[in-house]
């Protein structure tokens, strides 16, 4: 049985947390798309973590953690990560990264900043780990599989290619120093060297596991409105974020993909640039990202202070709906706790017409957030272990949005740790 865990909004929606609790019950975690840009805050017996990487499964011993074909590989990154769970505590995962899985090369990081840099003010607001120069090279053909490790000889030749073309673009575009061949093949001999006990025929080893009836978690990265195809695009990510993909990305069958979990925090909060309706600004939100997340909603990777927004029925419909949902996991819901009132996003006004679906982003420069406000619960809900137990006003929040969404809240989070989890 195979459940993808995913996010209905911008990403930072408490994936890593969900995923951690339901990896308690399931046999395989894969990673299947996008790459160390954006992290997984989870808390658990260990400590609390900052995955980037690695699934959100390697915290158990009977779980095999997977790095699958989808995902943007950054074979440094990943063995730090190993390395330092390890160091803390952890006791060694099982852990198998597919050999056709493509590696961020340290070119890719490079030009992801210097296109910040040229574009400046224009900026993506990108996290500058490589991942749209990667997929850009892997479309165009010229990225560089695990499995080509193999063959040293073969894989100079497409280096010598590579580098010719990059260097067009550093000296002409970029104004930086050139690439070279022999260091670029340095890089990858020590990449293979590094990624060689973990590489294997990750398709195959999960197609045995569909057969034989194993728990599988799928773990998407960001969320729809991240999505290329489907997002806000440009500013998006480079890899597809919807469940879908799911099956392509890890090498699955689309039909075996039973239960999609997506994830969708109690109020807004985004990192980089994007239309972001619901956004708020000034005190409201300075208090907003203090109190949020577990210490603050600021960028698991770069530390960035997030953008804060209320909670957007238009954005997160569309996000459940282009997912697949079948459940929403409804989280960080105990922030919420110190509001009077919570305004709820529930249309978008464009061109003085109110709107519902969400539209594409030529139209969404356009839209104004038209609210409805509910009333506060001001208490704490954490350790509150019954969704009966919760405070009224806090259900009745809970209600509003599942009926306005339309899918299933079937896990409500109220706190950072594994423990902290209600379901209805
Ligand atoms: P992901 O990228 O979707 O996995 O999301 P993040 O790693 O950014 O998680 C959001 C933050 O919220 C992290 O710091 C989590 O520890 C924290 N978190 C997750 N669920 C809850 C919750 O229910 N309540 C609180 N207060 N924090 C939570």
């Amino acid at each position: 049985m195979v459940t993808a865990v995913v996010g209905a909004n911008w990403g930072d929606e408490g994936k890593g947390k969900i995923t951690d609790t339901l990896a308690q019950q399931a046999d395989i975690i894969v990673r299947f798309q996008g790459g160390a840009n954006a992290g997984h805050t989870i808390v658990n017996n260990y400590g609390k973590f900052s995955l980037h990487t690695l699934p959100s499964g390697v915290f158990y011993q009977h779980t095999t953690s997977i790095v699958a074909n989808g995902v943007a590989l950054n074979i440094p990154k990943l063995i730090g990560e190993i390395d330092e769970i390890i160091g803390r505590g952890v006791p060694k995962p099982n852990i198998l990264v597919s050999d056709r899985a493509q590696i961020v090369m340290s070119y890719h990081i490079l030009f992801d900043k210097y296109e910040e840099e040229r574009l400046a003010g224009r900026s993506f607001g990108s996290t500058k780990s490589g991942i749209a120069p990667f997929y850009s090279d892997k479309y165009a053909k010229i990225g560089i599989q695990v499995s080509e490790l193999l063959d040293m000889e073969a894989l100079r030749e497409k280096v010598e290619n590579v580098v010719l073309k990059k260097n067009i673009m550093l000296k002409y575009l970029y104004n930086k120093p050139e690439l070279s061949v022999d260091d670029i093949m340095r890089e990858l001999e020590e990449y293979r060297d590094m990624i060689a006990p973990y590489a294997c025929d990750t398709a195959l080893y999960l197609g045995k596991a569909v057969r034989e009836g194993k728990r599988i978690l799928l773990e998407g990265q960001l969320g729809t409105m991240k999505d290329p195809d489907h997002g806000i695009y440009p500013m998006v990510t480079s890899s597809p974020t919807v469940a879908g993909y799911g099956a392509v990305g890890a090498g699955i069958p689309p039909y075996e993909i039973k239960k999609i979990v997506t994830v969708s925090k109690a109020y807004s909060s985004a990192v980089g640039a994007g239309e972001f309706v619901s956004e708020i600004f000034g005190e409201e939100a300075e208090e907003l990202r203090r109190r949020g997340g577990d210490g603050g909603e600021y960028g698991a990777t770069t530390g960035r202070p997030r953008r804060m927004g209320w909670y957007d029925l238009v954005a997160s419909r569309y996000g459940c709906r282009l997912q697949g949902t079948t459940d929403v996991a409804f989280t960080v819901l105990d922030v919420l706790g110190y509001l009077d009132e919570i305004p709820v996003c529930t249309a978008y006004e464009i061109d003085g017409e109110i709107v519902t679906d969400f539209p594409p982003t030529v139209l969404l420069k356009k839209a104004k957030p038209v609210y409805e406000v509910l009333p506060g619960w001001k208490t704490e809900i954490r350790g509150i272990k019954r969704y009966e137990d919760l405070p009224e006003n806090c259900r009745k929040y809970v209600e509003f949005i599942e009926e306005r969404l339309g899918y299933p809240i079937t896990m409500i989070s109220n706190g950072p740790g594994r423990e902290d989890i209600i379901y209805r």
